[in-house]
């Protein structure tokens, strides 16, 4: 199996997809696509694009039946920013390392993907499942031209998938806190800045709330594989000049949960917060809900998947350990449409998202090796 990994044609297939700018907004993954196709032809598979013409989403198959698996990397990168060393759309190697937007999230792994099922097709043994390749449209943004898409229009026919994006080459992510994000109002009284006790100060009583509601206390009985609820007050808008004693402002605050605590006594206990704020003639409102995600958690038990995934770390002699994260990922979306997902990625230091994106050109051979002898244990 080691051999097998055709170490070559991976690191140019990442470099070769690197060179093209999907940057997201607009996305423009089309610039990928005869890459892609091609890649996908030189597995044998058959393949299926979905989607706009300028955002496809590509699917390779092989083999029919179950288990199913589906291996979907996304095509699309954040814009550049500043401060690179080298042209981020141009792939670099040095000591070790490529270079470029989109080496480490998510085309590197898209290519490492790609090596590893070449791996495990070179060994002529037929299939008693399915593999699916997708290269997927719109991650950064949402994935409304992507895995949403294909959601909506079920073209996404697989058992679980297994997301090359996330994670850490030592950790595997098999589930994700829940999201809301609470905006509030706070509604004052205007009067002349000189005179501030004519009016009710907006921002005054906003800020005053929100150190309280930083506060908040939640239910100790959290499942054990995540870490606590966390408050992060991120937004405030309000005020129109210094002289004037502000009449309205509004906030937003971003709270991650763990499984074990419920939205509803979240909303419960801000609610009740909110009423004894506003006892003394204040006024706060809870205005608008405006993300709500649950938490979930694949359980090793139910899905025998995530043990063969640990066994063939063991066999690649790879420390592998499941974790929990507080972001939210294509995961949970595929995860709720009754697609169990997990991911796993080959980063060590992070750098997505930042300038001189890189990933370890060996880790992305542990992964390529690795994820084979996980193709092998499901669909061989
Ligand atoms: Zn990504």
């Amino acid at each position: 199996m080691m051999d097998s990994i055709d170490e070559k044609s991976m690191i140019g297939l990442a470099c070769s997809l690197i060179s093209k700018e999907t940057v997201n907004p607009p996305g423009d993954e089309y610039l990928v696509k005869a890459l892609v196709v091609k890649s996908m032809k030189d597995l044998g598979m058959k393949i299926k694009i979905i989607g706009d013409k300028k955002r496809p989403n590509i699917l390779g198959e092989v083999g029919k039946g179950h288990p199913s698996i589906a291996i979907l990397c996304h095509m699309d990168v954040v814009p550049p920013g500043r401060d690179w060393k080298t042209n981020p759309f141009k792939a670099v190697i040095k000591s070790g390392r490529l270079y470029g937007r989109g080496a480490c999230d998510d085309k590197g792994p898209y290519a490492a993907s790609w090596a590893a099922i070449k791996a495990v097709l070179s060994s002529g043994k037929k299939l008693k499942g399915k593999i699916i390749l997708g290269a997927v449209a719109d991650e950064e943004t949402g994935s409304t031209e992507g895995i949403k898409l294909l959601l909506k229009k079920k073209k996404l026919d697989c058992d679980f998938c297994f997301i090359p994006d996330g994670g850490r080459v030592d950790e595997a992510v098999i589930g994700e806190k829940g999201m809301l994000w609470l905006k509030f109002a706070s509604v004052g009284k205007s009067a002349h800045g000189s005179n501030p006790d004519k009016g009710i100060n907006a921002i005054n009583n906003m800020a005053n709330f929100l150190s309280k509601i930083a506060k908040l206390k939640f239910s100790k009985k959290i499942d054990s594989h995540f870490s606590g609820p966390t408050i992060n007050i991120g937004e405030i808008k309000g005020g129109d000049a210094p002289n004037i004693v502000p009449s309205y402002c509004e906030a937003t605050i971003d709270i991650r949960y763990p499984l074990g605590i419920k939205k509803e006594d979240i909303i419960k206990k801000v609610k009740s917060m909110i009423s004894f704020y506003n006892r003394k003639n204040r006024k706060i409102i809870l205005k608008e809900i405006l993300q709500d995600t649950s938490p979930h958690l694949l359980d090793i038990k139910k899905y025998p998947f995530l043990k063969k995934f640990l066994e063939a770390s063991k066999e690649a002699k790879e420390k592998m350990k499941f974790v929990t994260i507080g972001g939210n990922s294509v995961a949970k979306l595929l995860y709720f449409a009754g697609i169990p997902s997990f991911s796993h990625s080959p980063e060590d230091i992070p750098t997505a998202h930042q300038a001189d994106e890189s990933v370890s050109l060996k880790n992305l051979r542990r992964c390529a090796i690795l994820w084979a002898k996980f193709l092998e244990k499901t669909v061989l």
